[in-house]
């Protein structure tokens, strides 16, 4: 039985604004109108706006023309818009869940999660506006003065991926209203609900007219090249894909934009053999599973000393293998579909690569056939070192096992690869954890911890899993320009 009644579900869609929002005002889409499906049964569930070209620069358009006052707003203002949005998301988060599962796939319980880890970001931002600060110094050789000051960036481009619907906006829309830029946002098109209930929340908050304008358009490409290419623009922030990331980071060149790159990962989970096991497996379970093996952080590989080795792979496909795989609205689900058809076959692909090389799976190892994309929760041992899913991105529930001998070998095995976003390390040695955490080549590490994302933390790589920092301090600083004064005190 579904936890579910069709009336919440309704309730929730009949939510959602379905339009472009631009200047304010929702609207068509001149191309008329997308399908975003729910991946647990691959029916549709709603129809939403699909830009043209030029509803993509309508929408740049109203950021350019609220950008002048959004930027003299008062501070304190800012963040308490921010903050009344924090306090409607946290007060609707069961619609904003609900809405979540439905056209993400992921279960209740997690995108309770995500709404407040993605409200969070809100609330640390709307603290955060009033903290922009500059600097006021003597010149070394006494005389001038240098004042610097810091500046929004002016109006940007925000491109977000479907894997977190509502917190990979927020952590952008957040520091954004903070700094006081205006923007165009453009969600994944396989999961725009969320942030058009977000869009709609901002506005009832009191954000004004154009300071957040948001498009959803089938042809990402086509839509978003010409505003990356107009010289209003000043900066784009890409969450997605390292691939898509190189595209837009070459046609972002030409306007030398204000980048931020939060891309793809392969995160190595290192357990040492003097490691709490028992901590390492619940660490290995949230690291893998979190988000249905779908979120960049997802550890891609297990790196595990040979002592403890056997041990860790079995306990591990023990609870892999007890987890419910189901429809993200039912009782006790703890699996849901993968986001679609192709991401369900490219994991199964990497799987069956691996074993048709010698991998032996513990458990799963299958895709599930019938309606929705689900892939049953794997374990897989003896996976030789040219095995893809060492090398590429999974994006599913699979747990590859890799034995090492020592610590060097763990270091350099964690360290081949071209992404650098976050590496978790399993140990009870506390130097040897700061020094493996000096040596990863990532942009975060995980302490006997299977989790890292913190709204009060700065996320982001290295490598080619990106630059720029997400959260914390940092983050605001990704929307701000420094300027410095020369003042002549002769
Ligand atoms: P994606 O295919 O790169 O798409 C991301 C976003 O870019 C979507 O909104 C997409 O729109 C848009 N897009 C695609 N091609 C574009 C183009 N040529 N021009 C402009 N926009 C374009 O990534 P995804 O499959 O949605 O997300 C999964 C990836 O995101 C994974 O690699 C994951 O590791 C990464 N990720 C990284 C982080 C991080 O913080 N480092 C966090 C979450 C996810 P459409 O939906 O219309 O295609």
């Amino acid at each position: 039985m579904s936890t579910t009644s069709t009336t919440h579900k309704q309730k929730v869609l009949a939510d959602v604004p379905t339009g472009l929002l631009i200047g304010g005002n929702w609207r068509e889409g001149e191309r008329g109108q997308l399908t975003v499906e729910d991946p647990s049964t691959g029916e549709g569930l709603i129809e939403v706006a699909n830009a043209s070209v030029s509803d993509a620069e309508a929408a740049l358009d109203a950021a350019v023309e609220a950008g002048p006052v959004w930027a003299e707003h008062p501070p304190r203002e800012r963040g308490e818009i921010l903050r009344r949005a924090f306090e409607a998301i946290v007060s609707r988060s069961d619609d904003l869940a609900l809405l979540m599962t439905l056209e993400m796939g992921k279960p209740l319980q997690e995108s309770r999660a995500e709404i407040t880890y993605g409200a969070e970001f809100l609330r640390w931002f709307s603290e955060e506006a009033v903290r922009i600060d500059g600097r006021y110094s003597l010149a070394p050789n006494g005389q001038g003065r240098l004042l610097t000051m810091r500046q929004p960036v002016g109006p940007c481009l925000l491109i977000t991926p479907w894997n977190f619907p509502l917190a990979m906006g927020t952590r952008k829309i957040g520091p954004a209203i903070a700094a006081g830029c205006t923007m165009v946002v453009k969600p994944a098109q396989q999961t725009p609900l969320s942030m058009l209930m977000l869009a709609k929340i901002l506005q009832e908050a009191g954000l004004p007219d154009g300071v957040l304008n948001l498009i959803t358009a089938r042809s990402s490409s086509e839509t978003m090249a010409p505003l990356i290419a107009d010289p209003r623009l000043r900066k784009l922030s890409f969450t997605g894909s390292t691939e898509v990331g190189r595209t837009l980071m070459k046609q972002a060149s030409d306007g030398l934009l204000r980048l931020s790159m939060e891309l793809g990962g392969n995160a190595p989970f290192i357990v040492f053999e003097d490691a709490d096991l028992d901590a390492a497996v619940q660490g290995a379970v949230i690291a893998k599973m979190r988000n249905i093996g779908e979120a960049c952080t997802a550890a891609n590989r297990f790196h595990i000393a040979t002592p403890v080795a056997a041990q860790f792979a079995e306990r591990l496909a023990e609870r892999l293998g007890s987890m419910k795989v189901g429809r993200g609205t039912e009782p006790g689900v703890e699996v849901g579909p993968l986001i679609d058809g192709a991401q369900r076959d490219k994991v199964a692909e990497l799987v069956d690569d691996a074993l048709g090389k010698g991998a032996r799976a513990l458990v799963g190892g299958r895709a599930r056939d019938g309606a929705g994309y689900f892939f049953d929760p794997t374990v897989l041992t003896d996976v030789p070192d040219d095995a893809r899913l060492l090398e590429e991105e999974i994006f599913g529930p699979v747990a590859p096992v890799k034995r090492f001998a020592d610590e060097d070998e763990a270091v350099a095995a964690a360290n081949d690869t071209e992404y650098g976003l976050v590496a978790y390390v399993y140990t009870r040695d506390v130097k040897r954890a700061l020094r493996v955490a000096e040596q990863l080549e990532t942009g975060m590490v995980g302490l006997n911890q299977g989790m890292v994302s913190n709204p009060a933390a700065p996320f982001g790589g290295i490598k080619q899993s990106g630059f720029g920092r997400e959260g914390g301090v940092e983050g605001i600083g990704e929307y701000l320009e420094t300027k410095y004064v020369a003042v002549n005190m002769d």
